[in-house]
């Protein structure tokens, strides 16, 4: 049964990891190493079961073999969880055994944080092991991704209105901003900044002030957000808002933003293009937070980690051309491109015979 499924998602191999002292249940997947190491966060969540948990990892770490490959890195995809109840089953133990697992993989996968986890929680499991990303700035950590998500999401946004509208002047559009965390308020930032017309919604009223007393957004209710007439729709909040409910609202002729898994259903991606509406696929344009942790394992450097984010702007631009020269939906172009780069590279061989090359490790303290 296991066995089957990894066959039908491709997964290379699935450590399940246990250690009943610590009270530690968790699981590793490692979707595709042809690229790289696999890199991908750790998720801790109260899993209903075994099943489901499992369910997620594999999902996830397919994900991240996607996203990294789009995102031009050498690096492969991968993922982990723990089962358990962030505010309540986290202890030193848990993290430093999780860790003395990820290290057992000798740098075929590399950690970082992912929800439930903190950089505290890190800190323990790079006691154990160096394949770990995500780590305090102290040890050569890369810090807050938030505002690199955001300018990389700038750059994918300048690729697509320059595919919908011919120029890629981000002050002369509209823009429905849903969600104004850690990502949100800095792309409402660079959006003024450029002069453009900003309608801004939050559960959270303060943030909402903020940005119409900072950067001169319009505030709009929750739910009204959907019937905007802006130009584009920015997603920054949760998955799935673009759905059957919503989507017959949209006066939006482009969806560029940085949320993760923003279409409800493949079945809605195909709708929207049926409206006309160009959709920036989600993990193209929020690649900015993995291209930053994935610069860690080079030593980070930020001026890098900008000009990395620079390249998301080519990455959405090829998979419009992909889209149009396949004649399929861009996030089916999305998973197309990233398909073609591990097969392309997959293929190239190294000289004298020399396997892929390993992450040797961070350099401690550095
Ligand atoms: P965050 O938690 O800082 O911000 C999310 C904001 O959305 C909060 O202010 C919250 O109040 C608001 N929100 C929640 N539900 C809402 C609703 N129904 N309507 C309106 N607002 C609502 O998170 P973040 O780090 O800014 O990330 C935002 C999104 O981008 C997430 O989907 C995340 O997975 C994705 N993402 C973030 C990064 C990063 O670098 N932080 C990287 C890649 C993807």
């Amino acid at each position: 049964m296991i066995f089957e499924t990894l066959d039908t998602f491709g997964h290379e191999q699935v450590v399940f990891c246990h250690n009943k002292d610590a009270g530690l249940k968790a699981i590793i997947a490692i979707h595709n190493t042809v690229l790289g190491p696999a890199l991908g966060g750790t998720r801790m969540w109260p899993y209903a079961s075994e099943a489901e948990a499992l369910n997620d990892v594999l999902r996830l770490s397919r994900g991240m073999t996607f996203k990294n490959a789009v995102a031009g890195l050498n690096i492969g995809g991968g993922k982990a969880v723990i089962i358990g109840d962030p505010a309540k089953d986290k202890s030193e133990a848990l993290f430093r055994a999780f860790g003395q697992f990820v290290d057992s993989l000798g740098g075929r996968y590399i950690t970082a944080e992912d929800v439930g986890i903190d950089v505290n929680d890190m800190e323990y499991v790079y006691r154990e092991t160096q394949y770990v990303t995500g780590v305090h700035q102290i040890h050569g950590g890369s810090g807050d991704p938030s505002p690199f998500t955001a300018y990389g999401a700038l750059q994918g946004l300048m690729a697509t209105l320059n595919k919908k509208f011919g120029n890629e002047d981000v002050g002369k559009y509209s823009y429905a901003v849903q969600g104004l965390g850690h990502v949100g308020m800095e792309y409402v930032k660079l959006l003024k900044e450029r002069g453009a017309k900003i309608f801004v919604t939050d559960i959270n009223k303060a943030l909402v002030d903020k940005a119409v007393s900072e950067y001169g957004a319009e505030a709009v209710g929750l739910d009204e957000i959907y019937d905007v007439a802006a130009d584009v729709y920015s997603p920054c909040a949760l998955g799935g808002t673009v759905n059957e409910k919503t989507l017959p609202r949209f006066k939006f002729k482009v969806i560029c933003g940085a949320a993760n898994n923003q279409l409800s259903t493949d079945a809605i991606g195909d709708e929207v293009v049926k409206r006309g509406i160009l959709y920036a696929p989600d993990y193209a344009v929020n690649a900015g937070g993995v291209m930053n942790v994935a610069l860690e394992l080079d030593g980070y450097n930020r001026e890098r980690a900008m000009r990395m984010m620079r390249t998301i702007y080519h990455n959405l631009s090829r998979i419009y051309e992909i889209s149009d020269r396949d004649g399929i939906p861009t996030y089916r172009a999305a998973d197309r491109l990233a398909e073609e780069r591990i097969s392309v590279i997959g293929k190239l061989k190294l000289p004298m015979g020399r396997s892929q090359p390993r992450f040797q490790g961070r350099i401690r303290g550095q």
